[in-house]
């Protein structure tokens, strides 16, 4: 099956990213979000990519428009639903997302298969939530999707090959490296990545160090381009929480248990880029 039309569920920071990189590789996109502001928030974060592309000179004006041009903001699923594909890409919250891929299940044409782009939260279990099991799978792009080359594609247990093999091709016309991934709690990005930030937030927790200090000595000692709470920030906190949640249940390992302070910049609010301040601030 070729992709020709995606639909995308979630207009955040993934959801746009996605949208933008699959409308450059002349997809028509559905970017769906639940309120129009959210979606007109996402297209603007797009169009703003595109204006800097062409101020650079790497792309024409005609260029951005026709891109933007295949992007169809929506706020209803059943406005996207005629898709070989769709993309889901809101909060990183399992229920939520099992209720999307239900609603999916029953809107979508029998062929459809669904991906999800969670960090962390098992595809197998998302899979159970609808009656089509070996069309769910894990499309896992990272944060900047239009820069970042790699995509985790994740097998659940019932994903079939043909589908696999599919999203495979599009991942890879997409202009990024596709690599397999069993379904297991954080994959393999997060489940390496997640740890090495948890201990750096211990380590301001407990006063080992400043969080500029922390950057410092991962930058410059072991030549990471961002430091891992700059990394964090950037990800965003709350999502680092929830992938480290699902990492602590997923294994019953103390190892991962989230950093108490992690927890409470979460509760006051402090995610980090996205709210203006997390171990850094944002607001000018
Ligand atoms: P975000 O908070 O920027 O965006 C989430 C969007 O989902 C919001 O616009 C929200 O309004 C929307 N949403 C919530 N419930 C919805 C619903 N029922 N229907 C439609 N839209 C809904 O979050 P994000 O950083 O874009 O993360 C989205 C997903 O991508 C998460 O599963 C996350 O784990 C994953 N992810 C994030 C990163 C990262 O670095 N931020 C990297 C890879 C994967």
């Amino acid at each position: 099956m070729t992709i020709d039309r995606i639909l995308v569920v979630g207009a955040g920071q993934m959801g746009s990213g996605i949208a933008q990189v699959a409308a450059q590789t002349g997809l028509t996109v559905w970017l769906q979000d639940v309120a129009e502001e959210y979606v007109q928030r996402g297209l603007a974060r797009i169009r703003d990519n595109l204006d800097r592309q062409v101020e650079k000179g790497r792309m024409s004006a005609d260029e951005r428009d026709s891109i933007l041009g295949r992007i169809r903001p929506i706020t209803r699923l059943e406005d996207g639903r005629d898709v070989p594909l769709v993309i889901e890409a809101v909060t990183e919250n399992l229920a939520v997302k099992k209720e999307i891929f239900k609603i999916l299940d029953r809107l979508c044409p029998p062929e459809t298969i669904l991906a999800s782009n969670t960090s962390s939260l098992p595809i197998t279990e998302m899979a159970a939530a609808t009656n089509r099991p070996g069309q769910m799978i894990g499309m896992h792009f990272m944060n900047p999707v239009p820069v970042m080359k790699l995509v985790e594609i994740i097998r659940g247990l019932a994903t079939r090959d043909d589908v696999f093999q599919t999203v495979e091709e599009l991942a890879k016309r997409m202009g990024k490296v596709p690599v397999e991934v069993r379904d297991f709690p954080g994959f393999v990005s997060n489940r390496v990545l997640l740890p090495m930030i948890n201990e750096a937030v211990y380590c301001v927790y407990e006063g080992v160090a400043t969080p500029e200090a922390v950057d410092t000595v991962m930058k410059l000692g072991m030549n990471h381009p961002m430091g891992p709470l700059q990394l964090a920030d950037f990800i965003g906190l709350d999502t680092c929480l929830a992938i480290l949640e699902v990492l602590y249940e997923g294994f019953g390992d103390p190892k991962y248990r989230p950093c108490p302070l992690l927890r409470q910049y979460v509760q006051a609010g402090w995610l980090g880029r996205k709210s203006g301040r997390g171990f850094y601030r944002y607001d000018g």
